[in-house]
């Protein structure tokens, strides 16, 4: 269509105020040539284990093809909290606290407009995950971002927020593990952020989507377990990346009444319910689903060493990531930026990875890669990568 009048002056503010992500311009480009291998897209590159994918073929031939109530299936929210109590020992009512959402992205968004008030400023550690400072944004929030170090293996200190809290900060924003680092927070970090949270009096967000993925000797810590922590805390998870699961859009939040009322309000004008096939398949995975998540992480963990070692024999500067499924090695050694870099190598070498800028300021200098990826292809991306560096010294 041609357009004839300035609608861009006619949009509202905010999305005037935001870009586009940066992670799809490169998959455009990739998509249009051959022999690429991918390391750009944070998917699993399994499919949905089969006795879940099996739960919802049985639920639709048993005519579930309905709505459902607003909040979700109370089987589901039931499963979910026991699942919290379980694993984490906090208690979450079914009723009142657990609001099914689609996909952790609605959750983040309905959060965010729930309680920000204009111009509350949001803090948010970077690098992270592309919809935060816009979701923030569009709820009316100022994003506030904050660097975290490299030295420091991306992990958040309140020395480092600290300087950034006004009278205005109402939210810290949160994402471990994260996407796009592969960093973790441990308890000791996690205690020293609820001590800050408490002082400020803030609503923490905790996008707890790669909780499962973590490996080796960490073990995931969810932020509301922690000692005052629940009542302030907005969790957020979802069956995306730990069951495979990112086509079906399944997720939800763990909140007090009244955020769980008010998110629920905006999820009723805007959504309705979640899909009724996505919430019979999350109860199943919930139910009989682990052992298939373990499955694959392990096999994560196993790309995850091979990736590693790869970029350290390269001599890049990169640390061992301890979840999700990135790796973010530093590329500053080439002299290149991070869109040159990957931009060039995605010419060259036909391998496609996200370069660390799109993650924000601090995230320039790296870039990411997924190991969501077959083993054999890694293998071969990386070789690719080698050649790339050797051939494009400084
Ligand atoms: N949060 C993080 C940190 C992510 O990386 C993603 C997807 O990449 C999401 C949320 C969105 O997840 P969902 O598929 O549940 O909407």
């Amino acid at each position: 269509m041609i357009e004839t009048a300035n609608w861009k002056d006619r949009l509202s503010p905010g999305v005037n105020a935001i870009k586009p992500s940066g992670i799809r311009k490169f998959f455009d480009i990739a998509a249009s040539m051959e022999d690429v291998i991918s390391l750009g897209v944070g998917e699993p590159d399994f499919v949905t284990p089969w006795s879940i994918r099996e739960s919802c073929v049985y639920g639709l031939e048993k005519g579930y093809t309905s709505y459902t109530a607003n909040r979700g299936m109370m089987e589901l929210r039931e499963e979910i909290a026991k699942h919290y109590e379980r694993k984490f020992n906090i208690t979450y009512d079914a009723k009142t606290d657990i609001l099914i959402t689609v996909g952790v992205s609605e959750a983040l968004d309905i959060a965010l407009r729930a309680v920000v008030k204009p111009g509350d400023e949001v803090l948010i550690p970077e690098p992270c995950y592309v919809s935060y400072a816009a979701c923030a944004t569009l709820a009316g929030g100022v994003a506030v971002p904050v660097a975290a170090k490299i030295e420091n293996e991306f992990r958040i200190t309140p020395a480092e927020l600290e300087p950034y809290v006004t009278e205005k900060t109402k939210v810290l924003l949160i994402g471990y593990p994260n996407n796009p680092t592969g960093a973790i927070m441990t308890r000791e970090d996690l205690l020293k952020l609820a001590d800050f949270a408490e002082k400020h009096d803030l609503i923490v967000i905790s996008d707890e989507i790669y909780g499962d993925l973590s490996y080796g000797d960490h073990t995931h810590v969810a932020f509301a377990s922690l000692p005052k922590m629940q009542e302030r805390t907005i969790l957020l998870n979802g069956f995306s990346k730990a069951y495979a699961m990112t086509g079906w859009r399944i997720g939800y939040s763990l909140a007090n009444p009244t955020i769980t009322a008010a998110m629920t309000k905006i999820h009723q004008y805007t959504m309705l319910c979640a899909p009724i096939t996505a919430q019979v398949a999350a109860i199943e995975a919930l139910r009989r689903g682990e052992k298939y998540m373990k499955k694959m992480v392990a096999e994560y963990d196993r790309r995850r060493h091979l990736i590693y070692d790869g970029f350290t024999k390269m001599g890049l500067e990169v640390f061992e990531p301890k979840g999700a499924f990135y790796i973010f090695p530093s590329i500053t050694s080439t002299g290149m930026t991070s869109d040159e870099f990957a931009e060039k190598l995605l010419q060259k070498e036909h391998v496609a990875l996200v370069p660390g800028s799109a993650f924000g300021e601090c995230g320039e200098g790296h870039v990411r890669c997924s190991y969501a990826t077959a083993i054999d292809k890694i293998s071969e991306a990386l070789a690719r990568i080698e050649n790339f560096i050797k051939n494009n010294k400084k």
